[in-house]
């Protein structure tokens, strides 16, 4: 440590946002390696999940606070005020909705600071130093956020000022080229780690469209078929009902666990076939149309009529015999 740092009386304690790829989980190392105590803190959402933080605490042995982010991303995609990236991430509104949240979970349970994995001009919309002053200061906490990997290229902190953090084993991470994070790895041990690509679906570009269209004709306010987005194909009929059909076994056992009441579950009476899901209120027309969607993803080659099941969740069930949907209306109805 530098001779004119004054050690902290306490043990610090930094609160460090993980999703679980390289570059947070080198910030967790180049903290700890100065003796810091670090909790990391992932956000949870439909959009994305708490599992690559999870593998990564569990490697690194830390603890992990798991932030519901559901309302607070909601409500950014419906008016982002600097806008969307590539496809619909709210990159700049949700990294300073998150910081902004870190900075209260600091503060009730005692933290030192927040840092971040960002990495200087890495990414073109949220990393530069422009992007990353604005989410500082629009979260609140501009002066206890701290990014070990750039921290050098940026202004001093106050907790590298207050001598809670030394400077000089921070680093000077800049640009897209990550060879200098691999080096790290290598330095920290860190073997295994996810690409860096992936982890929200907001920049899935099949996702995105499939969100688009919900948006389009339903809005955001149902929770529940946001969550069904990931599952299964989609389908919009005439009528303006919108119809899932299971992809595979794992597809068609989560169609089933998920089925509300009156909401229509649809099997084929015989042989393997895909689960179809109509919901509440469909007219029987729209039923009749979700069965014949069912019996062409049953066989694709046969043109020959099919029998299904249908059942109501909380109610009865009826078979009935449809033929195949016609494959121009398949292509008509397909939901990305
Ligand atoms: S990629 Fe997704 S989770 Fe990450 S900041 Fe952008 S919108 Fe938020």
């Amino acid at each position: 440590m530098n001779e004119d740092i004054i050690a902290p009386k306490h043990k610090v304690r930094g609160l460090v946002l993980l999703s679980g790829g390289l570059d947070s989980t080198l910030a967790i190392c180049v903290l700890r390696e100065q003796g810091v105590e670090v909790t990391a803190l992932c956000f949870v959402s439909p959009f994305f999940d708490d599992r690559k933080a999870r593998q990564a605490t569990d490697r690194l042995g830390i603890a992990l606070l798991s932030e519901n982010f559901s309302e607070a991303i909601l409500g950014l995609l419906r008016a982002p005020k600097h806008g969307f990236g590539a496809g619909m991430n709210p990159c700049i509104d949700c990294h300073t909705a998150m910081l902004r949240r870190a900075g209260e979970i600091m503060q009730r349970d005692g933290y030192d600071f927040i840092a971040t994995g960002e990495v200087l001009d890495q990414r073109p919309m949220s990393q530069r130093r422009k992007s990353l002053d604005v989410v500082a200061n629009e979260s609140g906490w501009a002066e206890r956020i701290v990014r070990p990997l750039s921290a050098l290229l940026l202004p001093e902190s106050a907790p590298e000022r207050e001598g809670l953090i030394d400077r000089s084993r921070l680093r000077a991470l800049s640009g897209r080229n990550r060879k200098p994070q691999f080096a790290l790895a290598v330095q920290y041990g860190i073997t295994d780690y996810p690409t860096p690509a992936g982890g929200c679906r907001l920049t899935e570009p099949n996702y995105v469209a499939r969100l688009r269209e919900l948006v389009a004709h339903e809005g955001l306010d149902d929770r529940r078929g946001i969550d069904r987005l990931r599952l299964g194909r989609h389908f919009r009929l005439a009528s303006g009902t919108r119809i899932m059909i299971g992809r595979n076994a794992a597809d068609n056992a989560a169609i089933e666990a998920d089925a509300q009441p009156g909401e229509r579950v649809i099997r084929a009476d015989a042989g393997p076939g895909p689960t179809g899901l109509v919901p509440a209120g469909a007219s029987s027309e729209d039923v009749e149309t979700a069965a014949a969607f069912v019996v062409r993803y049953g066989d694709l080659r046969s043109e020959a009529p099919g029998s299904v099941c249908v059942m109501t969740v909380g109610g009865g069930q009826e078979h009935m015999t449809v033929s195949p949907i016609a494959e121009k209306l398949v292509e008509n109805c397909r939901i990305k």
